[in-house]
Formats: structure tokens, C-alpha cells, sequence
């Protein structure tokens, strides 16, 4: 298994099909089609339309139980499972969200997946791929140049200037750029004013991309974000009012459409926005599902992070507004995520793994597994049937494996190991056929709150139900927010809760699944235009910075031209 061939190798070597081949299989004809060279194109939305006759697929969501620092095979699981079904006869596609090149030449890894489950060409995925992320950067920074503008002008809106909330975004990690002074120099560039930037993929653009049904959705969303308050009565003011949001919706018109690539072994794959996890949904777009649903037997999708933070978003954030009924969760499960949830060992983002838990030790993975059980029952709270993938690594021992598959026997449900990392699709025949077993039972799929229940009361039943908590703390500021939030309208938003996704609660460092303790709500914010409020639960950065190593600095062309260092 050390033989085993790098990723870009991997991905290098596949042997695409034409696009349109890959979207005829899907029922999505040329016409449709708007091709960005070899292997990628972009899909018109009056697919949506055209597709609808077709039978809807089953809906799976690839979700996982609390993750390392290291992430446990989400993505990679969700293109193994892909080409598991379709090698099982039961033809899917796949539904992930798009990379930002912060992480890319930063620290994270692809966004692709691994080994022999990528979706290629894998080089374009990871870097610029249709400029989608440009056109988001273009619009942000567009509304925010309007802003200054007004301000400069005279300020008819009465836009109070330290009470701006739009910042401008790059898709780089730039610590240098959280906190920055613009305006500075003679009177003409404006009044200085405190700002900073946000990494791309935070932008509210991006998550309003990735919740809008239509074009004509899409531009109302626009017009309704909030980008300020006024001086004195603190009325919010809306990119509507800024005369800002008709451009912001030409100028990203064609990133609203999914791109269309394929797996190593030519499953489809929508590769759709890419919404930050920390503050927005982590999860790729409504659009895209809306073809996808329509595009074989299956249609596989990840949502981001620990099914407490990806797939409780997915659930009640993302299929409230798609409409879409999910039938299957699969959570992935790893012995070295489970290890760490014994409490029993500590791993430090960006080192290998200590010795001593790589070593056989099926009970330190039973002391893990009040993790997954955790994250099984909050998949069941939402009437939808898990079944838990256990990624298998290289280091894994059977006995291990076997420990996982005595808790989600206990808890009765379906399970399997999966081998695609190494194998592909044939390694995920298993995991296939549980999650096509599963599907066959009927989805009692319901959200966990309904959307008209007050601020607070959502954020506890979040907190309360899913987390573990015994209840919720805000700060006066939080409070005043909240309640600020409901007078502006606003309170019948769904809640995007803003927590580390390292643990079930607001503490990075608590492993299991804790109790005993309180979810301290900091601060609350409204992203009105892409449709939640987000409660901010302990420190969150919406600027990465560099590592020691960053992954850039091992990136290069070789003499043939071709990249290198690209994980
Ligand atoms: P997530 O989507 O949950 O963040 P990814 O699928 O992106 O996780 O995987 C995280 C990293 O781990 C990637 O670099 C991937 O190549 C690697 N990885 C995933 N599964 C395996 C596995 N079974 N064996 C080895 N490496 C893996
Ligand atoms: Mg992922």
C-alpha cells in the first residue's frame, strides 16, 4: 500500500470522456452545454426545466462523525461511493463544492478527494477552475467600492461609516489583510474607515450563490443583503439601497451555473460553490442539486464538516429552501478520528500522528464511539436512514474496523468498510449496496425546527438537541443582536451556527460527545441575502494565514510543463 501513487499521479492518469458524453449519461444534452476546455463545461439552468420529466433520484448525503484536524474522507467517500453505485449498476453523480485557493496553496490538501476517488482533472478543480471565485471576488468588491463611493458622495443614505459590515474579500490566505485602514491619503480617496478582508469562499456572495434557485432568486437575494446600518436609528441598509446588487447579479451570472467534471472512472461530478463552513453552510450548491436529482438513480452529495455542523445545515438550511427530501445520511468514520475521540491521545494540526495511535487498539476506539453514536441519533432526529462508511487507511487493523462495526450494529445500523481511496469504485461496492438498501426505506425526512420559532428558541434546539449542550449563554451584544435581528424582520431566518467543527460543543479540544456544558454565543450576524443568521460561538477566522510550510512553496512546473507539488 506505500506503492500506493500520489494524487496528482493518480488523477494524471485517468482517461476522461469527452464532457458531453459524461452529461448525455446524465440526460443533459449539448445544448446545455457551455464548454472551459478539456473535460470541464458549465450547465445551463434551464436544465432544471428540461430534466424535470426525468424520475428523481435517491438523495444521499455524505456526512461524518466529528473530525481531525486532518478531515476523515468526506469528499473522497462521496466520489467512492459514486462510482461504487454506478459500478453496481445504479448510475449516480456526484455533488461537491468548489476549492478555494486560500487552502489549495495554504495548508488543507485538494478539494478533489484522493487516490484512485478524485474528481478530475483534478489540476483545474483545485486552481481557478471557471473563475467562479474571481466573479465572486469581482461582485463583493464591487458592492464594497459602491459603499465607499456613497459614503464619498455625500452619504445620502445616512450610512453610519463605522457601522459598515461589508468588508472586501481575496481568495488567499493574507493574514496581513484582517484588519486594514482604506481611505488613507488626500481627501479625493475617500474617508478613512477601519476594514479588513475575508477570504473569498466567506463571502456572503458565495453562500447567496449557493442557496439561490434561479437567476431572478438569485438577484432579489442580492438586493436584500444587509451591507451596513444607518447613523442614529441603526435602520439596515441593503445592497438594493446602494444601487449595487443589478451589477453584482450580471457580473456573476455564470457562476450560478454548476461546472460539470467527472470521477477517475467518469461518474459526473457538480462541482458548485463553496460556501465557507465556519460562518456560512459548507455545503455545494442548490442549483446544482436541483439538476443532479433529476440525473440517474443517485445523487450523492457532501456536506462539510461533523454531521453536527454539515449535515444539520444540510437538513435545515439547504433542502428547506431546494425542497429536496434527502433519503440517506452516510457518516464516515475513521479509527484514527474514533482513537482521538477516547480522549486518549492529542494530534497537532499539520504533524503525523503520534506513534501510539497508530497501534492496534480496537478499545481505544470503542472509548470513541459515543461520537458516532451522537452523530448517528442527530441524523435520525431528522427521519432520514445513516449508514456509517468507515474510511479505511493504510494503518487500520481489521480488528479495528470490526469495533466500529459492533456500535453501528448496536445502534442498528447499516455499515461497511470502504476501500476506494485504494480501489475506486470497486472498493466501495459494499458501501454501495448498504446505502442502496437503505434508500429503499422511506425517507420520514423533517426538520429539526420550524422555521418560525423564535431566534433563541432555534439556537436551542440546535444547541440543546444536536450539540449536547445544556443550554445556551449569550453576551449582552448577542442578545441585543437577536433582538435587533426580530424587530428588523428577520426572525423567522433558519440558523447557520457558527462553532468549531473539532467537537460536538463549542470547545476544540473536548472529544466524544460532551456534556455538562453551555454553548457560549458571542455574537450573532445576519447574512439576509443568502437567507440565515449566524450565532458565532467562540473565535472564528474568515481570514486564514500561511502555515510555516505552505503548501505554495512545494508547487512548481516540471521540464515537461506540467504541474508538480499540487498534493
Ligand atoms: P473531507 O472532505 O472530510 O475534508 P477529504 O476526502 O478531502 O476529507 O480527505 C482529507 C484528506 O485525507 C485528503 O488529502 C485525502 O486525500 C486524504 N484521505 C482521505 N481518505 C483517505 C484514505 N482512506 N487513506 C489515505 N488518505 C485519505
Ligand atoms: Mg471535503
Amino acid at each position: 500500500r506505500n506503492a500506493t501513487p500520489g494524487n496528482l499521479e493518480i488523477a494524471r492518469d485517468a482517461v476522461l470522456k469527452p464532457i458531453e458524453d459524461v452529461a448525455a449519461g446524465m440526460g443533459v444534452g449539448p445544448h446545455l452545454l457551455e464548454h472551459y476546455g478539456r473535460g470541464v463545461a458549465k450547465i445551463d439552468l434551464a436544465a432544471i426545466d428540461e430534466l424535470s420529466s426525468r424520475p428523481a433520484a435517491k438523495y444521499v448525503v455524505v456526512s461524518a462523525i466529528t473530525p481531525t484536524p486532518l478531515g476523515e474522507g468526506k469528499t473522497t467517500t462521496t466520489v467512492g461511493l459514486g462510482q461504487g453505485l454506478t459500478r453496481i449498476g445504479r448510475p449516480a453523480t456526484i455533488s461537491v463544492r468548489q476549492a478555494s485557493m486560500g487552502p489549495t496553496l495554504g495548508i488543507k490538501g485538494g478539494a478533489a478527494g484522493g487516490g484512485y476517488s478524485q474528481v478530475v482533472p483534478m489540476e483545474r478543480l483545485n486552481v481557478h477552475l471557471t473563475g467562479d471565485l474571481h466573479a465572486v471576488t469581482a461582485a463583493h468588491n464591487q458592492l464594497a467600492a459602491m459603499i465607499d463611493n456613497e459614503l464619498f458622495r455625500g452619504n445620502s443614505l445616512g450610512i453610519d461609516p463605522d457601522a459598515v459590515t461589508w468588508r472586501r474579500v481575496v481568495d488567499i490566505n493574507d493574514r496581513a489583510l484582517r484588519d486594514i485602514v482604506t481611505g488613507l491619503g488626500p481627501r479625493t480617496n475617500g474617508p478613512p474607515r477601519q476594514t479588513g478582508f475575508d477570504i473569498t469562499a466567506a463571502s456572503e456572495l458565495m453562500a447567496t450563490l449557493a442557496m439561490a434557485t434561479s437567476l431572478r432568486d438569485l438577484r432579489e437575494r442580492l438586493g436584500r443583503i444587509v451591507i451596513g446600518y444607518t447613523r442614529g436609528s441603526g435602520e439596515p441598509v441593503t445592497a438594493e439601497q446602494v444601487r449595487a446588487a443589478g451589477a453584482a447579479t450580471v457580473l456573476l451570472r455564470e457562476a450560478l451555473k454548476p461546472n460539470l467534471l467527472q470521477t477517475i472512472e467518469n461518474t459526473p461530478a457538480l462541482v458548485h460553490t463553496g460556501p465557507f463552513g465556519n460562518i456560512a453552510t459548507g455545503n455545494s450548491s442548490v442549483v446544482a442539486d436541483l439538476i443532479g436529482i433529476r440525473s440517474g438513480d443517485y445523487l450523492v452529495t457532501e456536506a462539510g464538516f461533523g454531521a453536527d455542523m454539515g449535515a444539520e445545515r444540510f437538513f435545515n438550511i439547504k433542502c428547506r429552501v431546494s425542497g429536496l427530501v434527502p433519503d440517506v445520511a452516510v457518516v464516515v468514520a475513521t479509527v484514527r478520528a474514533l482513537k482521538l475521540h477516547s480522549g486518549r491521545h492529542t494530534v497537532v494540526a499539520g504533524r503525523p500522528l503520534p506513534l501510539e495511535m497508530l497501534a492496534e487498539n480496537p478499545d481505544d476506539v470503542l472509548a470513541g464511539a459515543d461520537n458516532l453514536r451522537k452523530q448517528i441519533s442527530n441524523i435520525r432526529r431528522h427521519g432520514v436512514t445513516p449508514v456509517v462508511a468507515i474510511n479505511a487507511f493504510g494503518g487500520d487493523y481489521p480488528s479495528e474496523h470490526e469495533a466500529i462495526k459492533q456500535v453501528a450494529a448496536e445502534a442498528g445500523v447499516r455499515c461497511a468498510v470502504s476501500t476506494h481511496f485504494f480501489n475506486g469504485g470497486a472498493g466501495a461496492v459494499e458501501l454501495a449496496e448498504a446505502v442502496a438498501e437503505a434508500a429503499e426505506e422511506p425517507s420520514e425526512f423533517r426538520h429539526l425546527y420550524p422555521v418560525d420559532a423564535g431566534l433563541r428558541e432555534k439556537i436551542e434546539t440546535i444547541a440543546t438537541q444536536i450539540y449536547g449542550a445544556d443550554g445556551v449563554e449569550y453576551t449582552p451584544t448577542a442578545s441585543r443582536s437577536l433582538d435587533q435581528y426580530e424587530r428588523n424582520g428577520w426572525g423567522d431566518l433558519p440558523i447557520c451556527m457558527a462553532k468549531t467543527h473539532l467537537s460536538l460543543s463549542a470547545d476544540p479540544t473536548l472529544r466524544g460527545a460532551p456534556s455538562g456544558w453551555t454553548l457560549p454565543v458571542r455574537e450573532v450576524r445576519a447574512s439576509v441575502g443568502a437567507g440565515f443568521i449566524y450565532p458565532i460561538c467562540g473565535q472564528m477566522q474568515t481570514m486564514p494565514g500561511l502555515g510555516s510550510d505552505p503548501a505554495a512553496t512545494h508547487i512548481d512546473i516540471n521540464d515537461d510543463g506540467e504541474t508538480i507539488g499540487l498534493f
